[in-house]
């Protein structure tokens, strides 16, 4: 029987010893084997990319993580998924395993901050050179293409500001240059788009956020093809980077409901937003929600779904009264991440360096609008809008 991913969610893992529908957290450093021949029989299984139970020593994983990754190459349709300790964990592996001294990296400008930063500063001392593309700008992108270029980051919609490339296209050209792939796909997730379908090399999606969902857990997945697996494979176990148990644990737990609870978001973020479009201090609503708009258009042609997580642009001469209006929200926390059950407001200042945000080399906005993030929970979407129209007063 042919199963849809929901029912492929919901479906017990089935534990040989506990008879428990859930998996046992396995936490292990030592694996033991009945003899040396058993040992060196495994080993051989796992180089050679065998269907394996466990791994051989706890670094690597144990049957908890293994199950985790089961799920996750089912979700992306991947050939091996690469589990890390927090979501940059997953971004720093894919360019630490594929970059060398004399590469090129194209990056997207709108890309999440960290990741902005190691393309910037770190892979820099290794002479790693990164250049930065407008995502608007397609012809920018090409343009900057070298011999050099080895791989190409994209991050879809991009930190803060939305913006949705057409993501085909770049693949098409990337392939035509033998360049690398790479999708940062926290915002969509594999259940609303699978990159490695669509031909990116490697898929990357920060646990962290809509799969945990509850805000407690952090973890990274890096899904990849087999054409980079070897080399992920390689630096994946000699950095050290690895899930645990634990963390495996919870993140299978929300993935369960992921399906439930974006649906709960999205039909949320919904009815916000259409409390939002009639404000006259809000310019702008970088969601894709207008079906004339540019980047609804790319949203519908490549995924089957959204979330909580947007910006509105606020025009305002007065930082301190935008400023004002986040401090005043009730049911909006303040700081850092998204994804899970709680609303979250954020303003983002993409000029200021001083931060780990990055300064944005392509930015169209003016210096008296002001970019305020929202992730928009599973509280009453009534209760958020009702504090979002008294907040909004704030602003001058
Ligand atoms: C949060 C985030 C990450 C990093 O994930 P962490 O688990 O916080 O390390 C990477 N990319 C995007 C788009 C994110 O939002």
């Amino acid at each position: 029987m042919k199963k849809s991913i929901s029912t492929f969610l919901k479906q017990p893992i089935k534990d040989s010893i506990n008879r428990s529908a859930n998996p046992s957290v396995t936490r292990a450093s030592t694996i033991l084997f009945n003899s040396m021949q058993e040992l060196v029989q495994h080993e051989k299984r796992i180089k050679a990319n065998k269907k394996i139970s466990y791994y051989s020593y706890g670094r690597y994983g144990s049957s908890t993580t293994i199950e985790l990754e089961n799920i996750l190459k089912e979700l992306e349709k991947a050939y091996h998924v690469f589990l890390t300790g927090t979501g940059f964990g997953g971004v720093a592996l894919a360019i630490m395993s594929l970059c060398r001294p004399g590469d090129e990296i194209l990056v997207s400008d709108n890309v999440y901050g960290p990741t902005k930063e190691i393309s910037e500063e770190l892979v820099n001392e290794f002479n790693i050179n990164a250049k930065f593309y407008d995502p608007d700008n397609f012809n920018d992108l090409q343009n900057k293409i070298t011999k050099k270029t080895k791989m190409i980051l994209v991050e879809n919609p991009g930190s803060n500001t939305f913006e949705f490339q057409d993501l085909s296209k770049i693949v098409r050209l990337a392939k035509k240059k033998n360049i690398l792939t790479f999708l940062d796909n926290t915002w969509g997730t594999p259940l609303y788009l699978k990159p490695l379908k669509l031909g990116f090399d490697l898929s990357f999606t920060s646990a962290t956020k809509y799969f945990s969902g509850h805000s407690d857990a952090m973890g990274g997945s890096l899904a990849v093809n087999k054409k980079v697996f070897k080399k992920v494979m390689f630096f994946y176990k000699l950095s050290g980077y690895r899930m645990s148990a634990d963390e495996a644990y919870l993140i299978i737990r929300g993935l369960r409901t992921l399906d439930v609870r974006l649906k709960k978001h999205y039909e949320n973020t919904l009815v916000v937003i259409n409390f939002l479009k009639k404000q006259k201090k809000i310019k702008e609503i970088l969601y894709p929600y207008k079906p004339s708009s540019k980047s609804y258009k790319l949203w519908k042609k490549y995924y089957s779904g959204a979330n909580g997580l947007f910006s509105i642009v606020v025009k305002s001469k007065k930082k301190s009264s935008v400023v004002k209006f986040v401090n005043s929200l009730e049911l909006f926390g303040i700081g850092y991440s998204w994804g899970g059950f709680e609303s979250l407001a954020l303003l983002q200042d993409l000029r200021d360096d001083t931060k780990y945000t990055k300064t944005r080399r392509y930015l169209r906005f003016g210096k008296d609008e002001h970019i305020v993030r929202l992730h928009i929970g599973l509280e009453d979407p009534n209760d958020l809008v009702q504090d979002l129209k008294k907040s909004l007063r704030h602003i001058k």
